[in-house]
């Protein structure tokens, strides 16, 4: 790897290409690729380098030179772009399944995600960071925090003052959580929300302990709050009107803080034919009956749903605020649905695939991944077709690799539909 990265830079500094031949074992060339770099630029015809985990060489083709010395693989005319990163997801509390959970949305290309406020007892924390071949790696908030919900899941701290708001942020702190995750919402006027002196306290002993707090928010009016006591991170849209000059103001007044929109069914009937095969074939009759049994669809109640969300993303992301990737649920193929919607929602293919992959990992602080550059771990999905034309493109997976190797995406599948 050294060596290579000094003719990197031997050719840089204008001292001519090295003949220092092939030593590396261990070096794949990849070619006869369009490239999505994953921070908004493209390489036509492109060829990277992946030794040992990491990539060591990207570019053009005419600029490779030496760099074609390796094993070569031609990717024919292929795309590739980073894998996805699920900065919303949540994954269970068994290890076994856990792992499962993590191998199956690995084979639908996202390779790492953040299991956000439901994760009770110690796997969630004890499998960060945790390296396993064709398993996806995975963050945890630990247990989030809300008001008392009875009848809802009892896993969040139940909090009703200010020394609960902090005495639950310094377990979490202990636990050294990847996030603080809370819930400001009266689902639909069931519960009392978490009210701004409770969240304001979260928020403050959360940053006292260097720890960063994501929110599970419904209104406009709660947005506002959330943004003045200092979160970092919404965990969903806006999702009961379309937002003011007020909360753009404020959100711009703050451009640390990143949405991950999270939306909502479009109403529209989607084509779930992508997933024959992928799935067990009953669970997918299953889907597709409820589809066509499902009154009134498409549905105008969540088209209209649909397009609060859509034109506040587009409002919030054309006044510059970062927007991440996630997709809330277990579902391993969700964000394949997401992208489409965010498409759909009206951001361009080419922001939405940065969203899902450079901007994610940002949030998420996993510097060695989310996007196809040097020195990064060498994650990436080969497709048949570019998804900047058509962004349902990303499901036409041809292999996804992680850490510099291929994924085994035929044993995921038999275990995944069979046995
Ligand atoms: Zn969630």
């Amino acid at each position: 790897m050294r060596s290579r990265f000094l003719i990197v830079l031997l050719v840089l500094w204008g001292c001519g290409p090295s003949d220092s031949g092939n030593e590396m074992t261990s070096t794949t060339v990849f070619e006869g690729v369009r490239l999505i770099i994953g921070n908004g630029s493209v390489i036509e015809d492109a060829v990277f380098v992946v030794e040992d985990e990491s990539f060591a060489w990207v570019g053009s083709r005419s600029d490779a030179g030496d760099m074609l010395d390796g094993t070569r693989i031609d990717l024919d005319g292929a795309t590739v772009m980073p894998t996805l990163i699920n900065a919303h997801f949540h994954l269970s509390n068994d290890r076994s399944e856990r792992i499962s959970q993590l191998q199956h949305t690995l084979y639908y290309g996202t390779t790492a995600a953040i299991s956000l406020g439901l994760d009770e007892g110690e796997v969630g924390l004890q499998m960060r960071g945790e390296e396993m071949a064709d398993v996806a790696r995975s963050q945890s908030a630990g247990r989030g925090i809300t008001s008392p919900e009875p009848g809802r899941t009892e896993v969040p701290y139940w909090i009703t003052s200010e020394d609960e708001a902090r005495a639950a942020v310094l377990e979490l702190a202990e636990q050294n959580v990847d996030f603080v995750k809370i819930w400001v919402d009266s689902r639909g006027g069931s519960y009392e929300r978490l009210s701004p002196e409770l969240y304001g306290a979260v928020i403050d002993e959360a940053h006292k302990n260097d720890l960063r707090v994501t929110a599970h928010v419904y209104r406009l009016e709660d947005a506002k709050g959330l943004l003045r006591a200092g979160v970092d991170m919404f965990a969903h849209g806006i999702r009961d009107m379309d937002v003011d000059d007020e909360l753009i103001e404020l959100w711009t007044d703050r451009p640390q803080v990143v949405l991950v929109p999270n939306l909502p069914g479009s109403g529209v009937p989607s084509d779930l034919s992508w997933l024959d095969g992928t799935i067990v074939a009953s669970e997918l009759e299953e889907m597709l009956a409820g589809q066509e049994l499902m009154e009134n669809f498409p549905s105008p109640v969540a088209q209209e749903r649909f397009g609060i969300q859509a034109r506040n993303l587009v409002r919030l992301h054309e006044a510059g605020v970062t927007i991440s990737f996630g997709t809330d649920g277990s579902s391993p193929w969700a964000p394949h649905l997401e992208l489409e919607d965010m498409v759909r929602a009206g951001m361009s293919a080419a922001d939405v695939i940065v969203s899902a992959t450079a901007n994610s990992a940002a949030l998420l602080r996993m510097e060695d991944v989310g996007t196809v550059q040097v020195g990064k771990k060498a994650d990436f999905i080969v497709l048949e077709a570019n998804p900047l034309d058509d962004i349902t493109n990303t499901r036409l997976i041809k292999a996804v690799y992680m850490n510099g190797e291929v994924v085994d995406r035929q044993a995921i599948q038999s275990q995944l539909i069979g046995g």
